[in-house]
């Protein structure tokens, strides 16, 4: 069991911290968590696990107890995980908000220009239609023209 020596990883439900993998692990049976649906701060990267697979495929690499953390500023002892949890669920949800509008902005340009093409049918449609009767017109005065003489 390799207890890692410079970070902690933090359950973001439960507010507790730990030093090993396997600490992470009996926590997650005491409390009955889904594995497939936790919250672990990892403290020597600060990423947020979502499932214990990916958490423990993360953790599992040579000398990652021996890591130094890749946090700003970081300290195992003062480190507010709470605080950076935050930071890191907002900035995913400005950054699904951003996505949703981008999504929005390329679906508009489809849809005014779907309009601009409905318009130019109707004005050409006006248009043949006024040519149309100004050929009738002609013709009528053509034709009456010819009987008057
Ligand atoms: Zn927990
Ligand atoms: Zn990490």
């Amino acid at each position: 069991m390799s207890k890692f020596q410079k970070f902690y990883l933090y359950c973001a439900v439960h507010d507790s911290v730990f030093d090993s993998l396997q600490a992470v692990a009996k926590h997650r049976r005491d409390k009955n968590e889904n594995p497939r649906n936790v919250k672990i701060i990892c403290g020597e990267c600060g990423e947020l696990f979502r499932t214990m697979e990916d958490l423990a495929k993360h953790c599992n690499v040579a000398k990652f107890a021996n890591r130094v953390s890749t946090i700003k500023n970081y300290n195992k002892h003062s480190f507010d995980y709470k605080q950076h949890f935050q930071f890191i669920t907002r900035q995913s949800s400005v950054s699904a908000a951003a996505a949703r509008a981008r999504n929005e902005e390329t679906a508009k340009p489809t849809l005014s220009s779907l309009n601009q093409n409905c318009l130019l049918i109707c004005f050409h449609l006006l248009l043949s239609f006024f040519i149309l009767l100004l050929f009738l017109l002609l013709l009528f005065l053509h034709l009456f023209h010819i009987l008057n003489t």
